[in-house]
């Protein structure tokens, strides 16, 4: 997808499918942001792709297209785009360092290979020179070289060290994309990317120690009403609000993530499902207890609630069944009027 963008926004039609898309993104009432234009760019270039397919649905929905809607978009669409940029310009540097590395190799190598030679032409000289002046030339000849050696060592543990203090700047730069692009901007949690690896990560440690493991999905109750009441950057504060107080309940070894648009995800490796019941009843009690405002206007929002349902690992389940099984969980806790927590385990029973 993003080559063949690329390849287009390079192309003889570039200009055109830039102008297409401003008026199209007017035309969807979305905001020419750089993020959304970059997004929109990618669904008119190739609206089948994935991306695209994803944009076509938001907009059929009639889900608004808030800043976090682009910024979730984006972490699952464009982040592998991004990080591969990254690499590609770490690639560039990377090179240019080596070839310097290697250049300042090549020339200490000529250097000592000149030294030995005037070290050994020397050795000849002085054994053939009887005259005390033909000596002094010899050995003033030789301290020349000899400084000559020391200035290029010197040169070269200089560009050594400017080369490893360069590489050294280069990972940390490459450690921030690849966090970066493992995490939700507008929450600063894992991304669903980050969070699909680490689920099949967790049920494969599950199933392999014979381990319990955890899997909770949470959503916002009402977020769409809320949004059309207060507006997306309101939204987008509550959004805020849900993922710190999870993220402090998501101490090591638990993981939370923004999952969806008002959705978030956690594992509990190796917890009893008490103690799973115990932390997101606390974190439910916490959210609900909270009278929210505007900070715009300082208007009270009123609390807001969350619906969460939970799966405990079985033999057998993978990421995605265990998912399944969370998923049912939480809708059963919709269904049931919201603002609770369901054990997947009960909706089983139910239906068997
Ligand atoms: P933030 O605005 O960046 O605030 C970060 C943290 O600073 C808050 O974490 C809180 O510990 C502290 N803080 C900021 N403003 C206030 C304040 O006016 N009074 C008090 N007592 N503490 C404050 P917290 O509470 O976990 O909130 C995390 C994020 O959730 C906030 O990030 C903000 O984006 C959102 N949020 C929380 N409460 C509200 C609210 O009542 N209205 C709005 N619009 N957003 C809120």
């Amino acid at each position: 997808m993003t080559t063949q963008v690329e390849t287009a926004v390079r192309g003889p039609e570039a200009y055109g499918l830039a102008r297409r898309t401003i008026s199209e993104m007017e035309q969807a009432g979305v905001w020419p942001t750089p993020l959304n234009f970059e997004l929109w760019l990618h669904y008119l270039g190739d609206p089948e792709g994935p991306l695209g397919r994803e944009i076509q649905r938001v907009l059929g929905a009639g889900e608004p297209f808030s800043e976090s809607t682009a910024e979730m978009l984006a972490a699952e669409y464009l982040p592998r785009g991004r990080l591969s940029e990254e690499i590609r310009d770490a690639g560039v540097v990377l090179d240019r360092e080596l070839r310097t590395v290697a250049e300042a190799i090549a020339a200490a190598h000529r250097t000592h290979a000149d030294y030995g030679a005037t070290l050994s032409d020397a050795g000849r000289d002085m054994t053939s020179a009887a005259d005390p002046s033909r000596l002094k030339k010899i050995v003033t000849g030789l301290a020349t070289a000899t400084r000559k050696v020391q200035r290029e060592t010197a040169g070269l543990e200089k560009r050594l060290d400017s080369s490893t203090r360069e590489i050294a700047r280069l990972r940390e730069h490459l450690e921030q994309a690849r966090r970066d692009a493992m995490t939700d901007a507008l929450t600063n949690l894992a991304n669903r990317k980050a969070f699909d690896e680490q689920l099949v990560r967790a049920c494969v440690e599950a199933e392999a120690a014979e381990r319990t493991m955890t899997l909770a999905v949470i959503d916002i109750d009402h977020f769409k009403r809320f949004n059309d009441t207060w507006g997306h950057q309101t939204g987008d504060q509550v959004l805020r609000y849900v993922a710190s107080v999870l993220n402090r309940l998501a101490r090591h070894p638990r993981v939370a993530a923004r999952y969806g648009g008002e959705e978030f995800a956690l594992i509990f490796p190796a917890e009893n499902r008490l103690k799973v019941m115990e932390a997101l009843d606390a974190a439910r009690q916490e959210i609900g207890s909270r009278a929210l405002r505007r900070r715009s206007t300082n208007d009270e929002l009123g609390a807001i609630t969350i619906s969460a349902g939970l799966a405990q690992h079985r033999k057998g389940d993978t990421a995605s069944t265990l998912l399944e099984r969370a998923d049912e969980a939480l809708y059963a806790s919709k269904r049931g009027g919201r603002n609770r927590i369901t054990d997947a385990d009960a909706v089983d029973s139910v239906a068997a």
